[in-house]
């Protein structure tokens, strides 16, 4: 069974990546990131993007400060 996670909106994960497609560095924050931490071209957003799920990280990881997150996420993922 899957265990479905929520996204929290805290924009990790639109912080840590980098994103080839839309020339976004790892550890920078989207420039389609809105200040709500939605994505403001979300229909049409990369395939990168679209791939990736919330999941037991983002739970594991809110109750740190943004900056702590992003740190998280990068080592985790090595990016
Ligand atoms: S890191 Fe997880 S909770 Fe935060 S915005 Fe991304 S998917 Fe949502
Ligand atoms: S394009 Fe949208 S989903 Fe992708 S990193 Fe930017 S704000 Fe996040």
């Amino acid at each position: 069974m899957e265990n479905r996670v929520d996204c929290l909106l805290c924009g990790t994960c639109c912080t840590a990546f980098d994103i080839k497609e839309i020339d976004k560095k790892a550890g920078e924050r989207c420039r389609f990131l809105s200040p709500e931490n939605l994505c403001t071209i979300y229909e049409k957003r990369p395939w990168g993007c679209k791939g990736y799920k919330p999941d037991e990280l983002c739970v594991l990881v809110s109750t740190l400060k943004d900056e702590e997150k992003v740190k998280v996420f990068r080592n985790i993922y090595e990016v």
